[in-house]
């Protein structure tokens, strides 16, 4: 009997029997002429079923592709295949002197399953990892190739767009020069008082981690680019050893502290790519509202801490400025996103999200596509999206009922 495949927490078994390695273009497009409904699957790191095809439906996987990975150096651009992973690619963007403007808090991840879903690292200038999309290539439902590239009115739709276009067979990133980070980690933030604007600006990228077991943030991760000054941070204590956000895991899995600098892609993540990152036994959940409304829903999220912190590993809050993609949590507000670590056991956990929703809905937050959550945000272009959606694809082959659920509003 075929091994069922999972997802990287194990959470979601997906009903497809079979993974599909297509191992050229011409049988990828076949694959998908062929099929009635198709999903991708990158690298697997949704808690979700955004993935899901259905019983009868085909699970691809690009893994079988060749990994293309082309920098133009004068147009400070990468062409990226759409099965690649971060950890490659940066090492490769570094290799010519180049760099990602912002990583994610791991490099294990899909390239294209990552800007589908939204997913970001922190800054108060950054934008979430799509901001950097300039051109995306995809396979659409006939086998045919279609390209959207920034400028189009319907790129606002095309790169956060949780898989439902087609197969992205690649993407067209922006670079800049590389760059070196010292990371900075901070111990025990108190929350009374807290200038929200002051801390989450105070580097490049700021992380702030809490257990909700106390008032307070147990640990504060600053990353500042060496070519930008390095502002005080009289707020908390430094840590005196290495640290790694979860409590109990090895700071060893972590990438390097104590302000020794390091190449871009090897500080912005927090964890290395040749060890298990986060805690590996898990389910994650996270909720994005207006960085301007953080003082307020960290507030409210303290007063129900009781509630989450038994099933809580660790909540990181992190900052995401605003962009355009219509889908994106960070559509048009610059954001605050608030992430849980839970425990992993759905059963105990679901209900702690109810209560975390329910806490945040009067911000209205707006949950990571990729992560655990009950009731999807409405977002103002969903119309706009759902047309790109059915022009591409009017058989809906590439819809499935995570996605249905988001276009029926
Ligand atoms: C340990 C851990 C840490 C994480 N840290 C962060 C973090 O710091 N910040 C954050 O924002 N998120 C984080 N996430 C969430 C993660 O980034 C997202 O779940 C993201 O989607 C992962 O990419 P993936 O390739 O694994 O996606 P998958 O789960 O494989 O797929 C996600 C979606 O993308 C689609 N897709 C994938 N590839 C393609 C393609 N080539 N063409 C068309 N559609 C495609 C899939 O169909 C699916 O709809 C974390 C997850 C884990 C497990």
């Amino acid at each position: 009997m075929a091994t069922k495949v999972t997802n990287w927490a194990g959470n979601i078994t997906y009903a497809a029997e079979e993974l599909h390695r297509p191992h050229s273009l011409d049988a990828l497009r076949a694959l998908v002429a062929a099929g009635t409904a198709v999903r991708v699957l990158g690298s697997g790191h949704s808690f979700n079923e955004i993935a899901e095809p259905g019983a009868h439906g085909a699970l691809l996987s690009l893994d079988g592709l060749p990994a293309e990975i082309d920098v133009d150096t004068s147009a400070r651009t990468v062409r990226v295949g759409g099965g690649v992973r971060y950890a490659r690619l940066a090492e490769t963007v570094h290799a010519h002197g180049l760099a990602l403007a912002n990583m994610a808090s791991l490099p294990h991840i899909s390239v294209a399953g990552s800007v589908a879903t939204g997913t970001h690292g922190s800054g108060v200038g950054n934008g979430p990892l799509a901001a950097a999309v300039r051109e995306v290539e995809l396979v659409t439902a006939d086998g045919s190739t279609e390209v959207i590239r920034r400028g189009e009115e319907r790129f606002g739709g095309a790169v956060t767009a949780l898989g439902a276009l087609g197969v992205v067979t690649a993407l067209t990133l922006d670079l800049e020069p590389a760059f070196e980070v010292e990371q900075y980690v901070y111990t025990e933030l108190p929350l009374a008082g807290l200038d929200f604007e002051q801390v989450a600006g105070a580097a490049y990228s700021v992380s702030l981690f809490t257990d909700w077991r106390a008032p307070g943030f147990r640990q504060v991760w600053l990353k500042r680019r060496t070519d930008q000054p390095l502002a005080d941070f009289p707020w908390a204590t430094p840590a005196t050893e290495k640290m790694h956000p979860v409590p109990g895991m090895p700071a060893v899995n972590c990438t390097e502290q104590f302000g020794v600098p390091g190449p871009w892609h090897e500080r912005l993540p927090h964890f290395r790519a040749e060890f298990t990152p986060s805690s590996g036994e898990e389910l994650q959940s996270e909720y994005l509202m207006a960085r301007s409304d953080a003082p307020e829903a960290l507030a409210a999220l303290d007063r129900v801490r009781e509630r989450v912190a038994p099933v809580l590993q660790i909540c990181e809050v992190r900052t995401v400025a605003a962009d355009e993609q219509w889908l994106s949590p960070a559509y048009g507000r610059d954001s605050v996103a608030v992430h849980f670590t839970w425990i992993a056991d759905t059963t105990a956990v679901l209900p702690v999200v109810r209560v975390v929703e329910e806490t945040l809905e009067p911000f209205d937050a707006r949950p990571h596509w990729g992560k655990v959550f009950e009731t999807p945000a409405r977002y103002p272009r969903t119309g706009d999206f759902a047309r790109l959606v059915r022009e591409l694809d009017p058989a809906g082959k590439f819809s499935n009922a995570f996605v249905r659920r988001i276009l029926e509003g």
